[in-house]
């Protein structure tokens, strides 16, 4: 087979989105407006969350919703070992305290370590739904209202007094466009859930987020949606528009906001591939497909949860697990899947075992299961783009790579 050359994870790129972003170029007005309201409609309609708040990345939308809950010192946030480190430092940056736990065989966070982890200083949960397979929200929102956890509950703030129990903020950045629960889709399941729009992700505005808002009573989401918004532009009482128009100069600053807003010209890309994406979603399902019928036959593989109880992934990642390797062997054959051409990554190396966390007291011995899935994972790319033909190049790459260095070993340990 000839050399391909297979990126990761390019942007979808069409000319309706160029055209989108063109056009907000050529409108005169190129920061939040109308384009970002479009982007949030959409991302509304799909979901079905009560209200949509689009600021530019899932890590500062994270630490808005944290602050806005009045997190301060010694409060803890319950949080998988195993993820993207933006979840644990989204949770530093609002002065709190993660709380890390271990996960189980679907790479998610476990609810029996949730619960094991609860203290009277939680205040937050953010389960993580890793390659956008959703986490077990029915059983954690029964847990955060069990009257025993709800009575460990001590509020400090306002908001929390309102609240009355742990918020359940979900790290949605992979799974827009998932389902729970037969039907219902992520980011109206939890109390908050923040999709990432960063290039990598699925939907993309280069960089940013969406913060989902489905509070409870007595919470006006629509009133809270105003509210952020303003806190996510300085708190400042004028948006840049009304301040450009003639006469609109004065204004006030009522709040310790933050400068997080997303821009038209950002929000132009998204909103151009949210209304093609159920199709966009259908080619992602398409290469899981094909890699699941592939490495369903090989007994060194297991296969990435897509289809389990009631819940369907987004496809974000498709997260292959090469059974009992160590961590060494697996990196071998991710270099010889390089040498062909293939991108391939590792989502993630769980956070005990980089420096910052290492330097904090976390040990990776205590997740034995975010090591045991961390040794063998190989992300292989998924994508619309990829033609049934890449993805047969790429079973290839991953098949020989296995062979090349798992009998190479075999071959010198018999001599
Ligand atoms: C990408 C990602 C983030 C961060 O998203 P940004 O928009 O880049 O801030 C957070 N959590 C997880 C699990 C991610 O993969």
């Amino acid at each position: 087979m000839g050399v391909r050359k297979i990126p990761f994870s390019p942007p979808f790129i069409n000319d309706d989105v160029i055209n989108e972003v063109i056009d907000s170029l050529k409108s005169g007005w190129i920061t939040t407006g109308p384009k970002v309201k479009a982007l949030e409609r959409e991302i509304k309609n799909f979901s079905n969350a009560t209200e949509v708040l689009c600021v530019n990345s899932w890590t500062s939308g994270a630490i808005m919703i944290l602050r806005w809950f009045g997190l301060r010192e010694g409060d803890e946030v319950i949080i998988p070992a195993y993820t993207y480190s933006a979840t644990a430092l989204a949770v530093l940056h609002a002065g709190g305290t993660p709380i890390m736990v271990d996960i189980g065989d679907d790479f998610n966070i476990s609810v029996d370590a949730i619960r094991k982890a609860i203290s009277h200083r939680t205040k937050v949960i953010m389960p993580v739904d890793i390659a956008g397979f959703p986490c077990d929200y029915e059983q954690i929102m029964n847990l955060v209202n069990e009257p025993g956890v709800k009575g460990l509950f001590k509020a400090t703030s306002s908001v929390q007094k309102e609240m009355g129990r742990i918020l359940v903020l979900n790290d949605a950045a992979h799974s827009l466009g998932a389902t729970y629960a037969n039907g219902i889709r992520t980011g109206s399941e939890t109390d908050v859930a923040v999709f990432s729009l960063h290039a990598v992700k699925n939907v993309t505005t280069a960089e940013g987020g969406a913060i989902c808002l489905n509070l409870p009573e007595p919470f006006d989401n629509k009133a809270l949606y105003t509210q952020l918004r303003q806190m996510s532009l300085n708190c400042q009482t004028k948006d840049a528009l009304s301040k450009s128009e003639a006469g609109g100069w004065r204004y006030d600053i009522t709040g310790f906001g933050m400068k997080i807003n997303m821009a038209d010209v950002n929000a132009a890309i998204g909103l151009a591939q949210m209304r093609i994406y159920p199709q966009l979603l259908k080619e992602r399902k398409r290469v899981f497909s094909i890699y699941n019928e592939a490495f369903s036959k090989l007994h060194w593989a297991i296969l990435p949860p897509a289809i389990l109880k009631g819940k369907e992934s987004s496809y974000h990642i498709y997260a292959l697990r090469i059974r009992d390797i160590t961590e060494e062997v697996r990196d071998k054959i991710i270099n010889e899947i390089s040498k062909m051409g293939v991108a391939v990554n590792v989502h993630f190396i769980p956070m005990p075992m980089l420096t910052f966390f290492k330097e904090k007291g976390f040990d990776i011995n205590d997740f034995p299961n975010s090591y045991n899935n961390y040794k063998g994972e190989i992300s292989l790319p998924i994508y619309p783009q990829l033609t049934d033909a890449d993805v047969e190049y790429i079973i290839q790459s991953v098949i020989k790579a296995y062979n090349n260095v798992v009998t190479g070993i075999y071959a010198k340990e018999a001599i």
